[in-house]
């Protein structure tokens, strides 16, 4: 058999039985990789062979990111942008601007905005939303996904406007009157949420689309769609493109906690689907974000009970399903642990999303369970300085803790959380990890959780992660060698080109 493909005269790492170490040509059939090594690969060169000559690129696995929230940053394209906003008044300009654009009756979103960067410290009051958005509902999400503020329409729209209580794991933030001031928190988001008209699948589409090329542009070949309600229409959105052949990286997409008991009526199992489109993790949310993660020394939200979290892992496990738990503090992280042991589901790569908070004894235990921490290197960095505000002083050694976990044997697969990181190039993290002083990995550690990491955490580890032969020829082409460039410009990388199974869906070569 002779090769499709022929990369010649690179700077090639596999990431895989040669860790770092770079070959200079790497052969492609089938759309996998037949062969990596110096020139006697050109040996496979046949009638009908491609052969393109690198002249010193550098090649490297596509990056696999673990958990990015797709949909949501897709559908945020037809919202206002609150990116970067620094006051209210800042806010409810953009919000009268969009408007504009909109039918009548239509709900208004926007997204992107964080309290904490804006001139008054604190979230709109919905009451000034009303001033830009008049009788139209509006409703608009913090940066980080775990909060979100409603105007009057939005919350009369959900019979909000009267005195209640809080949900289970969340919060409406009242005046001293008793009435919502708009703010919701946590699990009080979807209260809002259920009430407003679901995005039509068209948008669904084009939001996908959107990610996609944003995500290709950074290298990235595979991404955990991470979600935070349940919507089948997700799933079907990605199909959709898939048949259509306009899907160019591969997904794994999560179906969150509501979908548990149809996804196990179906009788679908964990790794169920196909190379580009498959059915990932159940998401459920055990605590909450920011200020709000559950820490074993108190205080913060469970957004799902301990006792429910048990009963939620055990029906997942014996239907054969995985779980992919946003736990962000020790006690949530402790709790997941708990439930993973409770329902003997060691052989299922139970995930931790987040895992931020994590001292020695959980460690221990992710390792002995077998599980995967999905993690976000950009916490080693900002983190540490953030956390200052959430966690005593004594939590933050185990803040990121990527060395120790990997020492514990814990699988770690890094991702973004786009859009609470607004762009998913996995380069700063990368380096943000590897320059730890508390933590710190190597850089073939960082770069294999970027790459083998995810594929392990979906079951394809066989199929994807490296380019030893026999692996899929998912990989990405940099116009000069990454690792020879100082960590200081890597903020900056974008690879020239991009393979999926050998064929190019970026760039040029
Ligand atoms: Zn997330």
């Amino acid at each position: 058999m002779k090769a499709d493909l022929i990369l010649a005269r690179g700077v090639i790492r596999t990431l895989g039985r040669a860790g770092l170490q770079p070959h200079s040509h790497l052969a492609i059939a089938g759309g996998r990789v037949m062969a990596a090594g110096g020139s006697e690969v050109v040996g496979l060169k046949g009638p009908r062979t491609r052969m393109i000559d690198l002249g010193g690129a550098a090649v490297l696995p596509g990056f696999n990111d673990a958990h990015a929230h797709v949909v949501y940053y897709g559908l945020t394209r037809f919202g206002a942008d609150l990116g970067g906003a620094r006051s209210v008044a800042d806010i409810a300009a953009r919000l009268r601007v969009h408007g504009r654009a909109l039918k009548k009756g239509e709900w208004q979103h926007g997204m992107g905005y964080r309290g904490d960067e804006l001139a008054e410290l604190r979230a709109p009051h919905r009451t000034e939303l009303d001033l830009a958005t008049g009788g139209r509902p509006a409703y608009i999400d913090e940066r980080g996904g775990h909060s979100r503020v409603a105007n009057t329409a939005a919350l009369e729209a959900a019979g909000l406007m009267a005195p209640g209580a809080d949900p289970p794991g969340g919060r409406i933030v009242r005046d001293r009157n008793g009435l919502p001031n708009g703010l919701l928190l946590e699990s009080a988001m979807r209260l809002v949420a259920d009430v407003e008209p679901p995005p039509r699948i068209d948008r669904r589409e084009q939001g996908i689309l959107a990610a996609q090329g944003l995500f290709l542009s950074r290298g990235v070949t595979s991404v955990g769609a991470a979600v935070n309600r349940g919507f089948a229409d997700d799933l079907r959105a990605y199909q959709r493109l898939a048949e259509g052949a306009q899907l160019k990286m591969r997904v794994n997409g999560f179906l969150s906690w509501e979908l548990l008991e149809a996804a196990s009526g179906l009788g679908v199992r964990a790794a169920f689907g196909g190379p580009i489109l498959r059915g990932g993790p159940i998401k459920v949310f055990v605590d909450g974000g920011a200020e709000r993660v559950a820490m074993r020394s108190g205080g913060g939200v469970w957004r799902t009970a301990p006792d429910e979290l048990r009963e939620l892992v055990a029906t997942a496990t014996s239907a054969g399903l995985q779980v992919a738990a946003h736990a962000i503090g020790d006690g949530a992280i402790e709790a997941m642990c708990d439930a993973v042991e409770a329902a003997g589901g060691v052989a299922l790569r139970h995930r931790v999303e987040h895992c931020t908070i994590c001292p020695p004894d959980l460690q221990a235990r992710l390792g002995r369970l077998r599980m995967v921490a999905v993690m976000q290197p950009l916490a080693a960095r900002f983190g540490r300085v953030a956390s200052a505000l959430f966690f005593p002083a004594r939590d933050r050694t185990h803040l990121a803790p990527h060395a120790p976990l990997l020492k514990a044997g814990v699988a770690l697969a890094f991702s973004s959380d786009l859009p609470v990181t607004t762009d998913p190039n996995p380069w700063p993290g990368i380096r943000a990890a590897t320059e730890d002083q508390v933590n710190g990995i190597t850089l073939l550690q960082a770069l294999r959780a970027y790459t083998y990491g995810g594929a392990f955490a979906s079951f394809e580890e066989g199929f994807k992660g490296t380019l030893d032969p026999g692996m899929v020829a998912d990989l990405q082409v940099y116009e000069r060698d990454p690792l020879s460039e100082p960590s200081t410009t890597w903020d900056r990388l974008r690879p020239m080109a991009v393979l999926l199974g050998g064929a190019r869906v970026y760039g040029s070569l």
